[in-house]
């Protein structure tokens, strides 16, 4: 039996999206697996470095952007992001399909990217929230951040939202079974799909 190439599943929405829960329960599953990006904002309560992030100093991070490391990097919410070569590239070459969670902005550097690994690789899904009452509920219900960074992320996700015609899938959040279900139904599709190539 021949063996197909792993899919790189790009997941963006607004924090509160439920994004970060569905890559995790997936990567859980043993299903796929979660690549972790590196970022210079601080560790919330509960985060560990190298599970959740890669936590830099700005210094660190400008030091992997001259060394080439990212695949693509961008400022999300005044803090930088990216996403390591060497989280995804090794991992798609042996076949493991692979779920990073990155902003619109930096979705747009993946699309463009010319790396024929990738290219062949990607698969597009924007998470998004019914309406901005239910943005907001879930964004104040995560109570690790102020008021002011909440605003900061409400007007951040209003905005991300005009992206979502980008996106090849959109999954409008209900519950976390129904989204689960979605979320692993897409992945499961997309699997069908690079068999032919196999
Ligand atoms: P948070 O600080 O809530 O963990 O993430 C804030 C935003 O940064 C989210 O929209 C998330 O998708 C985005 N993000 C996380 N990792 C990366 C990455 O590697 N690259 C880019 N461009 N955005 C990222």
């Amino acid at each position: 039996m021949s063996t197909r190439a792993g899919i790189l599943l790009l997941v963006s929405g607004p924090s509160g999206s439920g994004k970060t829960t569905l890559c995790e329960r997936l990567e859980k599953a043993g299903e796929a697996y979660y690549a972790v990006s590196a970022t210079t904002r601080a560790p919330r309560p509960g985060e560990t470095d190298r599970e959740d992030y890669f936590f830099l100093s700005q210094e660190e991070f400008r030091q992997k952007i001259t060394e080439d490391a990212f695949i693509e990097h961008a400022e999300v919410h005044g803090n930088f992001y990216g996403t390591l070569k060497s989280e995804i590239l090794s991992k798609l070459s042996e076949g493991r399909d692979v779920v990073m969670d990155i902003d619109v902005q930096g979705a747009d550097l993946v699309r463009a990217c010319q790396d024929s690994t990738i290219k062949s690789a990607l698969v597009d899904l924007f998470i998004t929230v019914p309406n901005e009452t239910e943005l907001r509920s879930r964004l104040t219900g995560r109570q690790t951040d102020s008021e002011e960074v909440i605003t900061k992320r409400m007007n951040n996700s209003l905005e991300e939202m005009t992206y979502k015609g980008k996106y090849t899938y959109l999954l409008i959040s209900s519950d976390r079974e129904t989204d689960y279900r979605r979320f692993f139904s897409l992945l499961e599709a997309e699997r069908m799909r690079q068999l032919r190539h196999a």
